[in-house]
């Protein structure tokens, strides 16, 4: 079947950035939020980055003003019924996301596949309390959306074929590449990475080491781009907790078992990047280490 239109919800982090994607890529694009400053925000942010884009040579003008004349924004959720194609991406909560599904069931004309971008809820799970589980799908973006090239699709046990092959196409339209995962608990890339960045901050917890020796560990010593604390800030750290809890609560072994000092810093609300303060403080001119 044929995507021309995309509903997406949520239009945070990860909201903004899949809008821009599709939108780049032709889709019509419809986005939904609760909160109008989210929505006013993302349409502002993805200007920014087109701007870039354009300031780099990458894409014209011309692209960029046929992209943002794609993006439409609204306050009403039931106003993405007639799309193709809706995905899913509000805050990383259960409840919230079945009662999104449920209130735009009604909606929804019939061949419409559903996705959530979901980083750890089980698909399966979400898909059976909607009425087209065979037209349900994960739909697992990272972030940010417009750099990174993989996008894991996760079928439930009900998604049908058709739906697969769908979406299989829709990531090809994207110019991106798919993963393909099975549905269990934070599926491949976080399966990996997110106990890896508990370690992390158990590292420090235990005062093996201090935010800048671990991330300079990681980024001197194995390779990696980025460290594994500066990392957590810019994924969210309530988002990373939210992930090891359906760990260790999905897998039952204690291993995934979440560190308190991450805990703590949820608790205190110094979430990352998105709240100014992490694991590092972003409030001056250059992050500063909080430990
Ligand atoms: P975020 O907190 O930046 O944004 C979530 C948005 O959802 C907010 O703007 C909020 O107002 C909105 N929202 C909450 N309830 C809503 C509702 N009922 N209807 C409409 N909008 C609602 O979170 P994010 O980082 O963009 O994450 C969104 C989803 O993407 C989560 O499921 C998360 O697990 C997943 N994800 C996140 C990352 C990451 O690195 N942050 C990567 C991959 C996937």
């Amino acid at each position: 079947m044929q995507i021309r239109s995309v509903g997406i919800v949520g239009a945070g982090q990860m909201g903004n950035g899949i809008a821009h994607v599709f939108a780049m890529a032709g889709f019509d694009v419809l986005m939904t939020d609760i909160s109008q400053e989210a929505l006013d925000g993302a349409v502002a942010l993805i200007g920014r980055n087109l701007e870039r884009q354009v300031s780099r040579e990458r894409i014209t003008t011309e692209a960029r003003d046929e992209a943002m004349a794609r993006i439409r924004t609204t306050r009403t959720l039931t106003d993405l019924g007639p799309c193709d194609l809706i995905i899913e991406a509000a805050t990383e909560r259960e409840t919230v996301k079945q009662a999104i599904f449920e209130d735009l069931l009604p909606h929804l004309k019939p061949h419409t596949i559903l996705t959530s971008n979901t980083s750890s809820i089980s698909i399966t799970r979400l898909a059976s309390r909607t009425d087209r589980p065979e037209k349900f799908m994960g739909f697992h973006f990272m972030n940010p959306v417009p750099v990174m090239q993989l996008v894991e699709l996760i079928r439930g046990i009900a998604t049908d074929d058709e739906t697969y092959q769908t979406m299989l196409k829709v990531v090809d339209k994207l110019g991106k590449t798919a993963a393909s995962a099975e549905d269990f608990p934070a599926f491949i890339v976080n399966r990996i990475l997110m106990p890896m960045i508990n370690e992390a901050v158990y590292t420090l917890y235990e005062g093996v080491g201090n935010v800048r020796s671990i991330d300079e560990s990681l980024k001197l010593g194995a390779n990696h781009p980025m460290g594994p604390l500066e990392l957590a800030d810019f994924i969210g750290l309530d988002t990373c907790l939210a992930i090891m809890n359906v760990l260790h609560d999905g897998l039952a072994d204690t291993k995934y078992r979440p560190c308190p000092l991450l805990t703590k810093y949820v608790e205190a609300g110094w979430l990352g990047r998105k709240t100014g303060r992490g694991f590092y403080d972003y409030r001056g001119e250059s992050p500063v280490p909080t430990r």
